[in-house]
């Protein structure tokens, strides 16, 4: 059941999030507002499920303050990762758990409508098979990997699914499933992450996303700037030069995604007899690793990438930059080459570092989950369980969808 938000509740949500425990002055104090709306507003969060609070003597010394924090078993997000050769989808909370996870099959040869169909048995099966473990969703958060419209929900042009141009997939998975559903593309997704599950800062970031092309763009402290000069695609198009090894489809040589790319260097294992093509990332990365040639291969795609960060960095004035992306994720290499050309500057962070502990599958995840969150937050709408439609049993119901956990 779709109920609205009270005033100010995805700010609280999201304050609760980086800074974990807050009392009610405190997000006076930081949402600028006055203590009854406050205490209205952290009351009705507290009857949907979503935070607690219990009382605690500060200092053990004063009257005892009411001390809120998130829900581990409160709001949770169902966060789908729709990729060229990994498609997967996760039940993911506020407090950045994933509590269960499923892999799609969903590959640039399915057909638009199967992958809406395959996602929405997703959906259901995920919520059904948790019952229990949640109490309210802020919907469905889809990150795609290509380009697409969060505000329209709808897929722009991209090279990987080339039949799906145009589709309104936030709409349609919102039809299948009548929870409300948001959908953007990965690299801003990432960023979006960064917002309710990063390090708080108050500094422009840079992002360097290497996965099956490269793309980067920059975030503020509340959330992505997809409005910046360089946009996300663009980036993975600099440094072409005249003349070089490899050309690429804009026209000129060894920019960014011939060289840094998981696409790129697949191309050239194979051209050196190194991989097989019909293998996925994470394997190829694995295979590579295993040889110098392989590491070879890996060293120098992370040396570019972070060459050209800093260089995009300086242009456009910005001291922190993050590394994210399969590449780095599934490549030691990778990350010790980024590392050697990073240990001369300052202020960089690997997305890594802050789902240490987690599957490196998770951060797709998280960055899903955070486009689900913003959706809800611009929405002003939550979906409150329990949901009638859901009711009925839903576990086996789609044979297609593997359990993965
Ligand atoms: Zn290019």
């Amino acid at each position: 059941m779709r109920t609205k938000l009270p005033p100010m509740g995805a700010s609280v949500l999201r304050e609760l999030c980086q800074r974990k425990r807050l009392t009610i002055p405190d997000l006076q104090d930081l949402l600028d507002v006055s203590a009854p709306t406050m205490t209205r507003s952290v009351n009705q969060l507290i009857e949907l499920g979503a935070i607690s609070g219990t009382m605690k003597r500060q200092g053990g010394l004063g009257r005892p303050a009411k001390v809120l924090g998130l829900e581990p078993d409160g709001l949770a997000c169902v966060a789908v990762s729709i990729a060229p050769r990994e498609s997967s989808a996760a039940l993911v909370s506020l407090t950045g758990e994933t509590k269960d996870m499923l892999t799609l099959p969903i590959t640039t040869e399915t057909h638009y409508a199967e992958a809406v169909e395959t996602t929405a048995d997703a959906v259901r099966l995920l919520i059904g098979n948790n019952r229990g473990k949640i109490r309210a969703l802020s919907g469905v958060g889809i990150t795609f990997g290509g380009a697409v419209s969060f505000s329209e929900g709808r897929i722009a042009h991209t090279s990987s699914f080339p039949e799906w141009r145009g589709m309104p997939i936030a709409s349609d998975v919102e039809a299948a499933t009548r929870l409300q559903t948001f959908v953007d593309n990965h690299p801003v997704a990432i960023l979006r992450a960064f917002s309710w599950f990063g390090p708080l800062t108050d500094h422009s970031r840079y992002l360097c996303f290497a996965d099956q092309g490269v793309a980067g763009c920059v975030s503020g402290p509340g959330g992505p700037r997809p409005d910046n000069g360089l946009t996300s695609g663009a980036f993975g198009h600099v440094g072409g030069r005249d003349r070089g090894n490899r050309r690429c489809w804009c026209g000129a040589f060894d920019c960014l995604n011939t060289v840094g790319s998981l696409r790129s260097i697949t191309t050239v294992a194979e051209e050196q007899g190194l991989v097989d093509s019909q293998a996925r990332p994470g394997d190829i990365v694995k295979i590579l690793e295993q040889s110098d040639e392989g590491r070879a291969l890996l060293a120098e795609a992370g040396t570019s990438l972070v060459e050209r960060t800093i260089d995009a960095c300086r242009v456009l004035g910005i001291s922190e930059y993050v590394l994210a992306g399969r590449l780095f994720e599934y490549s030691p290499t990778v990350r010790e080459a980024a590392s050697a050309v990073m240990s001369s500057t300052y202020g960089a962070s690997f997305f890594g570092d802050f789902v240490s502990g987690a599957l490196a599958r998770d951060s797709y995840h998280l960055s899903a989950a955070a486009v689900g969150f913003d959706g809800m937050a611009e929405s002003g709408f939550i979906e409150a369980l329990k949901l009638p439609h859901l009711d009925t049993p839903v576990v086996n119901a789609n044979e297609g969808v593997t359990k993965n956990v």
